[in-house]
């Protein structure tokens, strides 16, 4: 039941990073703050398709 998701940085939309979550559980679109190599510093990452 778990689907593969690309988090894509808010603000430049480069995609850095794959993770996987539950649908069940985790119905809404994820939203972490990582590294973004293009930007240079954290930034919040979206969950995109
Ligand atoms: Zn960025």
């Amino acid at each position: 039941m778990r689907t593969n998701i690309t988090l894509a940085c808010t603000e430049c939309k480069e995609r850095n990073y794959t993770s996987t979550k539950n649908k069940k559980n985790d119905p809404d679109r994820k939203e972490l703050k990582k590294f973004c190599s293009r930007c240079k510093k954290h930034t919040v990452h979206k969950e995109s398709k």
